[in-house]
């Protein structure tokens, strides 16, 4: 037992109802009983038991805890799972997919003037990131496709240096799967860092790290947490100076998961690998079933030989899979048409979200890319018949048993 508890032992009668109601509980600890799984530590600050243990850690001389927006016990269970499922030396978790983007940007330093490479093809609010909160910051962000190298070729001899590459492995909505080792390569030669969104993928498809990528960010929101009941994202990176970098900025910028939606992320992490190896063959069936329906105009489906880039996914993710989402415009639909259509799902859910157990179907021009300007969308072959679908894990016929009775 702590000095602090035996200190505490044989005292609670002496102190006064207000105390022991805020202090009694944790006073009362239980060794030699240790729990099986992490607990969650809703904790907002830590004591140490003696005042000079504090100031080391304060001091970064020991590792410990004192404030949970600093290191708390159960993030730090999840950044060490996080870590190792991309292969890397440190995983700094954040609040949100899109607060671990905001991170990566910032640590390279960009100010006004800089260059930053990016794929023209993104997630609608990545987009919305870089045009309202850098662009404005002066910071010179060019969009490129991609599909084409010989384009980031001649992006990377132009001056001044950029800072950075971004890219998503597969692009939202259209599931372009873009050739990330020749980018990553072209960029290692040229020592520009590259971060990659690997949220559509998951670490079970592919570990960038591993092919040379500086960071690697997931919004664990999706595929990582895989229930649909939290928010979360993630950086993970093989340098370790590099890391405390990160998880410096994320002390000052304050982006932190809670512990129970961290706790909640973990216990999802658990069945990643189950969880995606049943979603991946389901969504290879429904692909193929809808490739075959006389109302769908086109899918798009990396794991389908139709697909322009599946000789590059099959180099990429070997034998894995091809992952969970699935997109397709239904022929000659407008918008009324798939509102309708979305209506008459009953197994698969209309939500703006993707990676979980349930299916789910997103409207990118009603929801995720709805702020771009049709002409824009359009430029970007985001149509108004086209829809995104996540696959979950249910039964894979009674998910083309619902798309059949929804296309009527
Ligand atoms: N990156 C991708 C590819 C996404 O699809 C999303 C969200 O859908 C994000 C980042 C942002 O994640 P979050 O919603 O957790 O902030």
């Amino acid at each position: 037992m702590s000095e602090r508890n035996s200190r505490w032992k044989g005292k609670k009668q002496t102190f006064r109802l207000e105390t022991l109601q805020v202090h009694a509980a944790e006073r009362l600890k239980m060794p030699p009983f240790h729990p099986t799984t992490v607990p969650i530590y809703a904790a907002t600050a830590f004591e140490s038991e003696r005042a000079a243990t504090l100031d080391q850690i304060f001091a970064g001389k020991i590792p410990g805890y004192v404030y949970s927006r600093h290191a708390n016990p159960t993030i730090e269970a999840l950044e060490e799972t996080l870590a190792v499922l991309d292969h890397g030396t440190t995983a700094i978790a954040f609040a949100s997919g899109m607060a671990a983007l905001h991170a990566a940007f910032l640590s390279l330093k960009l100010s006004p003037g800089t260059r930053l490479l990016s794929s023209r093809d993104l997630y609608g609010a990545t987009y919305i990131l870089f045009n309202s909160l850098l662009a404005p910051f002066g910071v010179q962000i060019e969009f490129l496709d991609l599909r084409d190298t010989g384009l980031l070729r001649a992006a990377l001899t132009k001056k001044p240096r950029p800072k950075g590459l971004f890219l998503e492995v597969m692009t939202n909505p259209l599931l372009h799967v873009i050739d990330v080792q020749s980018a990553i390569e072209l960029c290692k030669r040229a020592r520009i860092p590259v971060i990659v969104d690997n949220t559509f993928a998951t670490p079970m498809l592919t570990k960038p790290l591993e092919l040379g990528a500086a960071m690697v960010v997931h919004s664990s929101t999706k595929y990582l947490g895989g229930h649909g009941d939290v928010t979360g994202g993630v950086i993970v990176v093989e340098d370790r100076q590099q890391g405390a970098a990160l998880r410096a900025l994320r002390k000052i910028t304050g982006a932190v998961p809670s512990p129970f939606d961290s706790w909640l992320t973990l216990r999802g992490v658990k069945t990643l690998s189950l969880r995606t190896s049943r979603i991946f063959q389901n969504a290879s069936v429904v692909a193929s079933f809808l490739e075959n329906h006389p109302r769908i105009e086109r899918v798009r489906y990396p794991g389908l030989p139709s697909h322009p880039h599946h000789s590059i996914a099959r180099r990429l993710f070997g034998k894995r899979g091809y992952g969970g989402l699935v997109t397709f415009q239904i022929r000659n639909a407008d918008k009324r048409q798939v509102l309708c259509f979305m209506d008459r799902l009953t197994v698969i859910n209309s939500a703006t979200t993707l990676g979980d157990i349930y299916s789910e179907l997103l409207y990118p021009a009603i929801s995720s890319h709805r702020d771009l300007s049709p002409a824009h969308r359009r430029s970007l072959q985001i149509d108004d018949n086209l829809v995104r679908l996540s696959v979950g894990i249910e039964h894979k016929d009674d998910l083309t048993e619902d798309l059949s009775q929804a296309l009527g």
